[in-house]
C-alpha cells in the first residue's frame, strides 16, 4: 500500500537519506529503527510530504497504492494526508495545538475531509475513544491538551490520526515520551487498531523491545543508509549486518 522505491531526500540539496527502498503492505507492522539524526523522522515526513521549504526527496518514487505521490498536487496531498495517510508525533505537542479543546481539534480535522456536524463528529470520536479502550472519552472531548496527562494527549493525538480511518498510520516515536505503563498500553492500542481496522503502520522507535512485540517487518538505517531490511524475526535473531548486532546486543 505504501512503498519506497530507492529514495533520496536532501536537505539545502545535501543527501541526508540514500537510496532506501522498502514496502509496506495492508495491515503490516514496519519498524523504523537507527540512532538519532539517522533520518527515521525524514522518511517518514516524506510520505506525508512534510519536508518543510528546504527538504526534498531528490531521487526515486514513493507510491501510495499505484499513486506515485511525489507527483501529485498540493491539493491531492492533502487530501491523502489524514484520510489515506494518519501521522503522530513523538510528541503530542507536534499533533495537538495547545489553546483549543480535543474535541473542536477533532470537529476541525474531521471537517477538513467530509461534511459533518460537530455531535456527529462527537460521536464518532466518543465511538472510536471507546474502540481504542481510551476511557473517559467525554472528558478527553472538552478538555485541553494541558488539562491532560502525557500518555492521553499522544492517545488523543492516535484518536485524530485515525479519525477518518486511515488504511497507513506512521507513528514516528508515538511512547519515547511517556513511562513504561503507559508506552505498553499505548503500543497495545496501536496493535489493537491494526486488529480492528486492518491499518498498515511504520512505527519509528528507539526501542528494540518495541519492534520485537509489534512489527512484522523491520528496517534499520545508519547514515541515511538501509543496513538491514527483512522479517522481525530474520533481523532480530540473525542481524546480517554488524551494525544491527550491536544494537541489538545494546540492549538488555
Ligand atoms: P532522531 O532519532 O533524533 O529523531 P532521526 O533519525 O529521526 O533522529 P532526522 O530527524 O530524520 O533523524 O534527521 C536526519 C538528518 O537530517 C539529520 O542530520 C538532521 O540534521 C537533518 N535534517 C532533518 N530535518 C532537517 C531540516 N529541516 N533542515 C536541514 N536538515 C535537516
Ligand atoms: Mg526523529
Amino acid at each position: 500500500i505504501l512503498r519506497y522505491d530507492s529514495v533520496e531526500i536532501s536537505f539545502n540539496g545535501k543527501p541526508v537519506v540514500t537510496d532506501i527502498s522498502f514496502s509496506l503492505k495492508n495491515g503490516e507492522i514496519l519498524g523504523l529503527v537507527g540512532e538519532s539524526g539517522s533520518g527515521k523522522s525524514t522518511l517518514m515526513k516524506a510520505a506525508m510530504g512534510l519536508l518543510g521549504t528546504t527538504g526534498m526527496v531528490t531521487r526515486g518514487d514513493i507510491f501510495y497504492r499505484e499513486q506515485n505521490i511525489l507527483d501529485i498536487s498540493e491539493k491531492e496531498k492533502r487530501k491523502i494526508r489524514g484520510a489515506q495517510i494518519g501521522m503522530i508525533f513523538q510528541d503530542a505537542g507536534a499533533s495537538l495545538c495547545p489553546i483549543r479543546t480535543i474535541g473542536e481539534q477533532i470537529y476541525e480535522s474531521m471537517r477538513a475531509h467530509k461534511k459533518v456536524t460537530r455531535a456527529e463528529a462527537k460521536e464518532h470520536a466518543l465511538d472510536l475513544f471507546e474502540k481504542m479502550n481510551f476511557k473517559d472519552g467525554k472528558r478527553v472531548w472538552d478538555s485541553y491538551p494541558f488539562e491532560l496527562s502525557g500518555g492521553m494527549n499522544q492517545r488523543a493525538g492516535i484518536a485524530i490520526a485515525m479519525l477518518m480511518n486511515p488504511p497507513i498510520l506512521l507513528a514516528d516515536e508515538p511512547t519515547s515520551a511517556l513511562d513504561v505503563s503507559v508506552q505498553k498500553q499505548v503500543l497495545s492500542e496501536m496493535k489493537h487498531l491494526r486488529e480492528l481496522f486492518g491499518t498498515a503502520i511504520m512505527i519509528v522507535t528507539h526501542d528494540i523491545g518495541v519492534v520485537r512485540a509489534m512489527a512484522d517487518k523491520v528496517l534499520v538505517l545508519k547514515d541515511g543508509r538501509k543496513v538491514e531490511y527483512g522479517r522481525a524475526e530474520d533481523v532480530l535473531n540473525h542481524p546480517q549486518d554488524a551494525y544491527t548486532q550491536r544494537l541489538l546486543s545494546a540492549v538488555p
